[in-house]
């Protein structure tokens, strides 16, 4: 069995990055640039006033004070060269005429009529004027190739007059759930029955971080059930997940099905709590993860597996679970055997570590913002020690000085 840093390892040997697609700006969040992006025009655009106030020439009249010979609102366009002694009333964004030597803001003059007083330390060469091109000149690179587009960078897009972009596309994602056992919620369950939530809870995970399942198929415990199902998703997914059926029971079919499909398996089973028998394999570009049944397993492997699979193939700086490292709100005693991801609650900068960590409990998860990862080899941790805390997704994480 291999430990949770080979099989990260391996997975990056067969993560391949996605074509590129162009997208409309509206549809950008989240992803990832698959070009650099070069300017088609400085910024600013023209020399424009940062203020609400007066644009100056460089000469005053012999008598002090300049004389306003007209107004420049955002938008206008501007006079062609401001004269000496000659000022005009002018508004932020608004271009400023050539050889204007500064604006001075409308709090540090007085005006009365045309006549405008300035204090001589309220202006110097330049002054509140953003000059064309000071953040960036034309065909400069703004954005480079494997960036996230945030909110700020696809305004940035859009302030260059830009509609769409070129992203790397996400993966088609598949998701088979396997399990006889398995029924839908509104109907009603015969005795062995269980309401089937695994589809839900990994949809879900997806969802929060950006993703969506675009294929979903259920199939009870028998070979050519698990086979027919898998063999469609297999042709139409970039990525099929498996859930359940990929233990050792006479039940269960995942295993044998995707060998007989011809899918390489990259690992089975990894020496970790929860998600032992976790499975991982590659078909041409195609990757294939077979999640363990049980709940918390099933979740714990998405986030820590596949997860990074997915910002991966999309190229995404930052891969998976962000990672912090905080101390421990109280001491923590381990079963040393196996590498653990431990549910736990971040609460004013200490992690609490969950006692319910069952793998077929959901509870204590559905309470918990973050997994603490334990090697194994480790027994025994005191209070305050320092531990490698993965934080989950869309979560109120109460930082230490709230
Ligand atoms: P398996 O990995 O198929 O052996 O399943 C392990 C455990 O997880 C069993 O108790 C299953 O009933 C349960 N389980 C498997 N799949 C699901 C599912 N989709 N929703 C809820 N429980 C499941
Ligand atoms: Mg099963």
């Amino acid at each position: 069995m291999i430990r949770v840093e080979e099989a990260r390892q391996l997975l990056l040997t067969i993560v391949r990055s996605m074509p590129a697609e162009v997208v409309s700006l509206r549809n950008a969040i989240g992803r990832v640039l698959a070009a650099d992006i070069r300017a088609p025009l400085p910024m600013p655009l023209f020399d424009q006033s940062a203020v609400d106030g007066y644009v100056l020439s460089s000469r005053r009249l012999p008598d002090g004070s300049y004389r306003v010979v007209g107004m420049i609102r955002a938008g206008d366009i501007p006079p062609k060269t401001i004269q000496s002694g000659q000022a005009y009333r002018i508004f932020t964004g608004a271009a400023v005429p050539q050889r204007a030597y500064g604006v001075v803001m409308q709090e540090h003059v007085q005006c009365t009529g045309v006549r405008l007083d300035v204090p001589a330390d309220r202006i110097v060469q330049g002054s509140h004027i953003r000059k064309k091109g000071g953040h960036f000149k034309k065909g400069a690179v703004v954005l480079q190739r494997s960036a996230l587009l945030n909110a700020a960078a696809i305004g940035l897009l859009a302030s260059l007059g830009k509609q769409t972009v070129r992203v790397y596309r996400k993966p088609v994602i598949g998701l088979l759930v396997t399990g006889s056992e398995l029924r839908k919620a509104g109907t009603v369950l015969r005795e062995g029955e269980i309401y089937e939530s695994n589809s839900s809870t990994l949809i879900a995970a997806l969802e929060s971080c950006g993703y969506s399942v675009k294929q979903l198929a259920f199939a009870r415990d028998r070979m050519a059930e698990v086979e027919r199902q898998a063999k469609r998703l297999m042709k139409v997914c970039d990525v099929v997940l498996f859930s359940g059926g990929i233990s050792v029971g006479d039940f269960d079919f995942v295993l044998p099905v995707l060998g007989r499909l011809g899918v390489k398996q990259l690992f089975y089973k990894v020496a970790q709590k929860p998600g032992k028998p976790l499975y991982a394999g590659s078909l041409g570009r195609k990757i294939v993860f077979a999640l363990p049944g049980n709940p918390a397993s099933a979740l714990v492997c998405l986030y820590e597996y596949v997860l990074p699979t997915l910002d991966g193939m999309q190229m995404k700086p930052h891969r998976g679970l962000v990672q912090v490292r905080l101390p421990l709100a109280s001491e923590l005693s381990l079963k040393a055997d196996r590498d653990q991801f431990l549910r736990a609650r971040v609460v004013h900068g200490h992690v609490e570590v969950f006692t319910a960590q069952d793998s077929d409990n959901l509870r204590s998860f559905a309470e918990s913002n973050a997994l603490v990862f334990v090697p194994a080899g480790v027994s025994r941790l005191s209070a305050g020690e320092q531990v490698i805390v993965h934080l989950l997704p869309q979560q109120e994480i109460v930082a230490s000085n709230s």
